[in-house]
């Protein structure tokens, strides 16, 4: 199979540059455009980005040369996905039109994540929801992450859920500025500071991982059943999203028994031996004070989700802490993790 040609739709994102920078020299995809509003769009990336660019020292040389467009199918001719790290203002209009076109979108945004027929697709945890594309009536198909904060969350409920079912889950994060995107939240606002407030995130958590753990059934996605409670929060970190998690299980178990579960966890992904995939899918730290942003972020090259401080639950049964990095393993990495699953299973069609 060749390489299928993508484009990326807001490249000059938080998200966007995570795409670019994840993106080099790719096993299954090339780059062939690059979109964002009118304000960036008739320049050169590299021009554009010239002050903007913050993941890293340098701008892969591949996206400095190229010319930023409008997100619009003809202004990105021949591409046969499109990874979509646009502002949810925007999204849906734009996502729905390529949908129209014949182009699969995966999408960071919001938009579409709570219609039926479309997945919110994170790879280890629920690739048979793959299954609800046909019902989409488009001729290219939508398929969405979930929000940031909950990734790596539902990752280690996954495997809870298999062996001891949930009843009930409480969850407080601590969200690194990066999550607002770019320039985000004022610097005068948050050095020195929380914020106990994120607008719109508190309900995304608290539906979201019934979706996204939900099981198939008669060809639909059927929402797991139990309720969530979130407290969501602006912390000064520049880059992971750190969530205390209190979870109520159906099933007796103890903390032996969780720590294999997780050990053990290894999705289609790993058995796939994509790209994206970590080797390891959840780190659970022994270290008393573990995880943490500065030290764990980057494990797994930014898509493992590192555990630790695994306790019974005075409240609940077990409490832990879960830390993801939010711009890969919660946005681009995750989004690219997706494509390669539709690529290498043959959901994409590239000729
Ligand atoms: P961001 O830094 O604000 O970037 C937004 C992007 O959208 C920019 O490239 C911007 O282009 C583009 N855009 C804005 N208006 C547009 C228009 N009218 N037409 C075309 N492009 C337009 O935001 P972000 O943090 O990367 O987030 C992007 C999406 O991913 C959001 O939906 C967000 O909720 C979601 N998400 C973010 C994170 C995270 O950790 N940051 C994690 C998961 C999901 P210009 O530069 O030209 O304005």
């Amino acid at each position: 199979m060749r390489k299928a040609k993508v484009a990326v739709l807001g490249a000059t994102g938080s998200v966007g540059q995570r795409f670019i920078e994840l993106l080099e020299n790719h096993e299954y995809f090339e780059v062939t455009h690059l979109g964002a509003s009118d304000r960036s769009a008739g320049n050169f990336y590299g021009d554009v980005m010239a002050s903007r660019w913050k993941v890293s020292s340098h701008i892969p040389p591949y996206a400095k040369k190229m010319k930023v467009v409008t997100c619009k199918p003809s202004e990105t001719p021949d591409v046969d996905l499109v990874f979509s790290g646009l502002d949810s203002d925007v999204a849906g209009e734009i996502e729905m039109n390529y949908a129209k076109a014949g182009v699969m979108v995966i999408s960071n945004a919001k938009n579409y994540r709570m219609q039926e027929d479309v997945p919110i697709l994170s790879a280890e945890v629920n690739p048979d929801h793959l299954d609800v594309l046909s019902f989409q009536k488009t001729p290219g198909k939508i398929i969405t992450n979930s929000n940031c904060t909950i990734m790596g969350v539902t990752i280690t409920l996954k495997p809870l859920m298999e062996n001891f079912g949930i009843e009930s889950l409480y969850v407080v994060s601590m969200q690194a500025v990066s999550g607002a995107g770019y320039p985000g939240v004022p610097s005068m606002d948050i050095l020195g500071n929380v914020i106990p407030y994120i607008s719109g995130e508190e309900s995304k958590v608290e539906t979201e991982p019934q979706k996204c753990l939900g099981k198939i059934e008669g060809g639909k996605i059927v929402s797991a059943g139990f309720a969530t409670s979130a407290h969501c929060n602006r912390v000064p970190v520049i880059d992971g999203h750190t969530v205390c998690v209190s979870v109520k299980l159906s099933k007796k178990t103890t903390e032996f028994e969780i720590k294999k579960v997780w050990a053990d966890f290894l999705g289609e992904p790993q058995k796939l031996g994509l790209p994206s995939a970590p080797a390891v899918v959840i780190d659970y730290k022994e270290e008393i004070d573990r995880p943490q942003p500065r030290i764990d972020l980057n494990s797994g090259r930014g898509m493992t989700t590192t555990v630790g401080r695994l306790r019974p639950d005075p409240l609940f049964d077990f409490k832990y802490v879960v830390l993801s990095h939010n711009t890969i393993r919660g946005a681009a990495g995750a989004a690219i993790l997706n494509a390669e699953l539709v690529y290498k299973k043959g959901l994409l069609k590239v000729d």
